[in-house]
């Protein structure tokens, strides 16, 4: 539901899809004007940890007491308000002192590192700019806020830099980090932050959000947020681009041929997502995430659970694996995908990576 809890405040704008403890924590955290000078946002790609970041950046700005008319008590908004000028600017990311600093920044410095954007890290560079502009005083709001997007691509440059500020911050900023998990960044950096942990985010929540903020019709905005699994951010942005529908859609046809398919097509496959994985680290681990979503279809589907699963549209081939697959098969390819991504995650080799998934993965009977 998308009604906010009466501790969060009925009339604030927090933009945030779910999470409504992470809200609560963060807004407490204002109330009782005890905001830390730096946080780590945790939780799942596109779970919704920048528009947390932003949202929060709006709250600690917002000018709502200057927009309230006296007397208006109870009705009058929490903050963010989504009414002043900072809430507004800050959300159109046009705020002097809210800034954003991502691995692509630093691309669209460098024409020629357009290319390789996605294995862009954030540079040292980026870190000393913010170092020089954190010295100064806010410039129209009343503190300021630096958005540290993907922190985990920092180079160690970079991270070592970011210490120092970490260590000694000035009195009027703060930092948001985001980052798949704690683990992800260093743990010197790690430790100095308020962790503040995004979980995945229920069907019916995304469902609603679709509905009510989006205007997509149920019919489309059901199967969009189970397809989304858990993560609000990519639901938003398949509504309006069918081919990241089809991607998923075709990797699952992919891997559901791959646990059908005889061991040298397996080894071709891993040979293949070893490359995609060298290429673009992201893409691997979602292809990663997707077989754990096949996976657990097929484990639904054992259980007549026929309301849950994702992948409607491969339901027949879905349905034959339930019955050729043992419960004992499913538990173990679940844990050997988890293995995998683990093993990916902590900077193993690859191919031994897949290679090892291929081998371990139970043929159906
Ligand atoms: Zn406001």
């Amino acid at each position: 539901m998308l009604t906010a809890s009466p501790d969060v405040g009925s009339s604030s704008q927090w933009q945030t899809i779910g999470n409504r403890a992470a809200i609560t924590l963060l807004n407490g955290a204002i109330k009782q004007q005890r905001v830390s000078h730096a946080y780590l946002f945790t939780g799942p790609n596109r779970v919704g940890k920048r528009t947390l970041a932003i949202d929060f950046a709006r709250a600690l700005n917002c000018n709502v007491q200057d927009i309230a008319a006296p007397g208006w008590g109870d009705l009058q908004p929490a903050p963010p308000c989504g009414q002043c000028s900072a809430c507004d600017r800050i959300a159109r990311s046009n705020f002097a002192d809210v800034q954003i600093i991502t691995s692509s920044t630093q691309s669209s410095k460098d024409p020629d590192a357009r290319s390789a954007q996605r294995r862009v890290m954030i540079g040292i560079d980026l870190i000393k700019d913010l170092q020089s502009d954190a010295i100064l005083e806010p410039y129209e709001g009343r503190v300021k806020v630096f958005i540290i997007d993907e922190a985990n691509r920092m180079s160690q440059d970079a991270a070592n830099a970011l210490l120092k500020t970490l260590e000694e911050p000035p009195s009027s900023v703060h930092i948001i980090l985001t980052a798949p998990s704690e683990e992800s960044v260093p743990e010197t950096i790690a430790s100095r932050c308020h962790l503040v942990r995004l979980r995945s985010v229920p069907p019916e929540t995304i469902t609603d959000a679709l509905i009510e903020r989006y205007g997509v019709p149920q019919a489309e905005a059901e199967p969009l947020a189970k397809m989304s699994m858990g993560a609000p951010g990519w639901a938003i942005a398949a509504r309006k681009d069918p081919s990241l529908i089809d991607a998923r859609k075709q990797s699952a046809s992919r891997i559901i041929d791959v646990i059908k398919a005889d061991l040298p097509d397996r080894f071709d496959y891993a040979f293949k997502m070893t490359q995609e994985f060298r290429r673009d680290r992201a893409s691997g681990l979602e292809e990663i995430a997707r077989w754990l979503e096949i996976l657990r279809d097929v484990a639904m589907l054992q259980n007549e659970l026929y309301q849950h699963i994702v992948f409607g549209d491969r339901i027949e081939e879905l349905t034959d694996l339930a019955k050729k697959l043992t419960t004992q098969d499913l538990a173990h390819a679940t844990s050997t995908v988890q293995n995998t991504r683990d093993a990916l995650m902590s900077n193993s080799y690859p191919q031994l990576a897949f290679d090892a998934m291929m081998l371990q993965m139970p043929t159906p009977a």
